[in-house]
């Protein structure tokens, strides 16, 4: 393994720790004209030359900064990324005025996935993947979840977390699986069959996945079957996120919080009293403004979780269906310029705290002894991110201490 120095930045920017919460999520520190020595995978030292050069071997590979920022590794804590075949002739109805109804009865919508993934070979599904994951890495995704889910049966579901099994072995974005059998209803089984079903799966995907999570929605997974998924991947020693209070508000934020998830996502229809239980937790709320752009909908009160104190991470939801995104510069753009998140607690979302929500505190930091995820950004400050928003202002990407793009 290599070591490297990254000399004289104009900026190394960072999380003070994770996670961060509430308005303490805008406290980064911020470290100028100062340098990074990374050996065997790991930061070593940060700070400026002076104070760190006795620490550093004779042979270390020397990388000039300057005119450059320097931050972790950003960290992609909920998408959807197995999946065959794409969507874009049902945006366009959409964009057209055609209804869900109308799109479902042509053979659109997630079903349309659905049917592809369960036809697609598993080498079939690892190549259109790897474009992806090397989209979504020269964007600065050092760190990714992939929930399952396109298969809503045992044999898919298993295809998928086997998919995602293989890509971690072939390709630097270290990647964290989720079972999210509980995804949606197949056509023709009624919610509580289809969550039995799910729950029996349990014993047989749970050394393939990390987390297990549900679409906890009216019309999709109610509280009693989410309850009970969840219980079942518990006792089966999978942690626990779940997808709530996207369409309607259901109280799934309170049940998250009442089983020790450890985030919540989506939560554009949360109540005051939800965010008040959420702030005096340890669940993380993970909010999603890709969706909310690209449906054209409403998006997640972010200024009142964050005055509340909770703890609050960014991230794609990388699909098909509701975010064909997988540049998180983007997400941290669309957080401040909707979501009225300041620059720097948006950092620490896209960063410290999405490491957190995959229980990966080693992660989304520079600090010594943290593990070598940084990204170089070709910028004087880290604020143009998201002001020079759709650019990919990526120059280099380090996973563990090598560098991959760039
Ligand atoms: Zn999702």
């Amino acid at each position: 393994m290599s070591s490297l120095l990254l000399k004289d930045a104009s900026q190394v920017v960072t999380a003070p720790a994770t996670p961060m919460r509430g308005r303490a999520m805008r406290d980064l520190v911020v470290m100028e004209h100062a340098s990074v020595y990374i050996d065997a995978g790991v930061i070593k030292a940060v700070g400026p030359l002076q104070q760190i050069e006795d620490s550093i071997d004779a042979s270390v590979t020397v990388i000039e900064m300057a005119g450059k920022c320097i931050m972790p590794g950003m960290v992609d804590s909920h998408t959807h990324l197995v999946f065959a075949g794409t969507r874009e002739e049902e945006f366009g109805q959409k964009i057209a005025g055609a209804t869900y109804q109308e799109i479902a009865a042509a053979g659109g919508g997630i079903l349309k996935t659905v049917r592809d993934t369960r036809q697609a070979s598993k080498e079939e599904l690892i190549e259109i993947d790897l474009k992806y994951l090397t989209s979504a890495l020269r964007h600065g995704t050092t760190t990714m979840e992939i929930k399952s889910g396109y298969g809503l049966d045992l044999e898919t579901e298993l295809k998928i977390l086997d998919v995602v099994q293989t890509l971690k072995k072939t390709q630097p974005v270290e990647l964290i699986p989720t079972f999210i059998g509980a995804h949606a209803v197949p056509p023709g089984k009624s919610v509580s069959q289809y969550a039995q079903e799910v729950i029996a799966m349990m014993p047989l995907v749970a050394d393939k996945a990390e987390f297990c999570d549900v679409f906890c929605e009216s019309g999709y997974f109610g509280l009693e079957e989410t309850h009970a998924i969840l219980e079942a991947a518990r006792q089966h020693g999978l942690k626990l996120r779940l997808h709530a209070n996207q369409f309607s508000n259901n109280n799934g934020a309170r049940l998250a919080v009442e089983m020790g998830a450890l985030s919540v996502d989506h939560l554009e229809q949360i109540s005051t009293e939800e965010i008040a239980l959420l702030a005096g937790s340890d669940t993380c709320a993970t909010l999603l403004p890709g969706v909310s752009l690209f449906l054209n909908y409403g998006y997640p009160p972010a200024r009142q979780l964050i005055d509340a104190g909770c703890i609050v991470a960014l991230a794609s939801d990388f699909n098909p269906g509701s975010c064909m995104c997988l540049n998180m510069q983007l997400i941290y753009s669309l957080a401040c310029t909707q979501m009225r998140m300041t620059p720097a607690e948006a950092f620490t979302a896209v960063t410290a705290n999405a490491a957190y929500a995959l229980d990966r505190p080693q992660l989304g930091v520079i600090a010594a002894g943290a593990q070598a995820d940084v990204l170089v950004i070709e910028a004087l400050h880290y604020g143009m991110i998201p002001y020079f928003y759709g650019e990919n202002h990526v120059n280099m990407v380090i996973k563990k201490g090598e560098i991959v793009a760039g």
